[in-house]
């Protein structure tokens, strides 16, 4: 009999780049994702199930173990810090920068500089490691309206094509990480369900190098 695995899915953006993949090794909801209320889904496989969820929640499923699995951005991972997780896969999907970004042609700031993100503990980090003191300003979304309305100098978010800065007269400034999905295991689940785990961990890197292979040569 096999031990009962659950995998937690990030919602939104990364979800439509994670079903391919996790196809390719193998694993495919029994229903329709996008199209049901669900947040429970059983799979092909009797033992393994998936849970949608928002994809800043995955890394706490994950390491209190209401789930043994899971996938999200690099970005939320480093935000939360990794307690309780290995990161055995970069899955090289949903890429993007995580960036400092101000309004185009932006004076210096004088004095304490404000930054507003949702990354707290990162932008924290960032600047820290930088020698510089900055007071930060939690938004939960739309953050480059802040710099506009006057409410901060910066923002720290993610950034893809650009065209978010670019269409509110805004432009990128520094570089903090570059970001892509990655697969996120518990630290008990690896240790007990090694057995089981493993094989998804090969079938899911195995499809990520078919997926990089099939790019270079396109
Ligand atoms: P863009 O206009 O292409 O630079 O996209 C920027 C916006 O899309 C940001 O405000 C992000 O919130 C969101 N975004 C882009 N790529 C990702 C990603 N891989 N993961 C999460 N959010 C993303």
């Amino acid at each position: 009999m096999k031990e009962q695995l659950t995998i937690a899915l990030s919602k939104g953006r990364i979800l439509k780049e994670t079903l391919p993949l996790l196809a390719a090794a193998d694993i495919t909801p029994a229903e329709d994702i996008f199209s049901s209320r669900k947040l429970i889904f059983d799979t092909n496989h009797s033992h393994i199930k998936l849970v949608v969820i928002r994809a800043t929640d995955v890394p706490t499923y994950v390491e209190y173990g209401g789930a043994d699995m899971g996938i999200a951005g690099k970005d939320v991972l480093m935000e939360h810090g990794g307690a309780g997780l290995y990161e055995p896969l970069d899955l090289e999907i949903a890429r993007c920068k995580l960036m400092v970004a101000g309004m185009k042609n932006a004076a210096p700031v004088s004095g304490r500089m404000k930054v507003a993100t949702k990354f707290v503990n990162v932008t924290k980090e960032f600047f820290a490691r930088q020698g510089a003191q900055v007071d930060i300003i939690k938004l939960y979304g739309a953050m480059e309206l802040a710099p506009i309305m006057g409410l901060a100098d910066r923002i720290v978010d993610i950034v893809d094509t650009g065209n978010t800065l670019r269409a509110n007269g805004l432009e990128p400034m520094e570089h903090i990480a570059d970001i892509s999905s990655r697969f996120v295991v518990g630290q008990p689940s690896m240790k007990i369900k090694h057995a089981q785990i493993q094989p998804i961990l090969d079938q899911l890197g195995a499809a990520v190098r078919a997926k990089r292979d099939q790019e270079a040569q396109s």
